[in-house]
């Protein structure tokens, strides 16, 4: 398959809340590898389908660069199950909003279930960065983004360079 153009913060496909996968078909397989495809190009930790213009419940991590015992690991129709009281701020990035980081603090393990890409459903508890990219990216699925978890102040200080990304995008 191919790599794709990351949708970039301003197109209305972000605020999207993704559609449930019915069945893993074809087109499901080919989104997968596109967005491995991309992802491995982008060098970030993680891709939503929708960042990719198609609003499925469909996300991949991959955290190989910063844990080589990891996998690319696929997530179809993700649920957070369990979510600690303990939160952590740490910084993020996302590849929807280039060069724009910002501590976000979150739980700091969750429980996720999904099926993967052979529609066999799994449950995984994912704790520190592999926490922190599960959130990021599930929160993508439900259209909600990093920069709706800071603080009213830290909007207003960014509030130019969204308007800067929206003008591009
Ligand atoms: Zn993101």
């Amino acid at each position: 398959m191919a790599e794709r153009p990351i949708v970039i913060y301003g197109d209305p496909v972000l605020r999207e809340k993704s559609k449930k996968v019915d069945e893993i078909n074809q087109d499901v397989k080919d989104l997968v590898s596109d967005l491995t495809d991309t992802l491995n190009r982008a060098s970030g930790l993680g891709l939503t389908a929708n960042q990719i213009g198609v609003a499925k419940r469909v996300f991949i991590i991959d955290l190989r660069a910063v844990d080589i015992n990891e996998t690319l690991r696929v997530f179809i129709n993700p649920e957070i199950i369990e979510r600690s009281k303990e939160e952590v701020e740490l910084e993020e990035g996302c590849l929807s909003f280039p060069d724009l980081y910002l501590k976000v603090t979150r739980p700091e393990k969750v429980r996720i279930r999904a099926l993967d890409l052979d529609g066999n459903e799994f449950e995984v508890t994912a704790e520190g960065i592999a926490a922190r990219a599960v959130q990021h990216e599930y929160d993508h699925a439900e259209g909600k983004l990093f920069i709706d978890c800071v603080s009213p102040l830290t909007r207003t200080m960014i509030k130019g360079r969204l308007k800067k990304l929206v003008a591009a995008s």
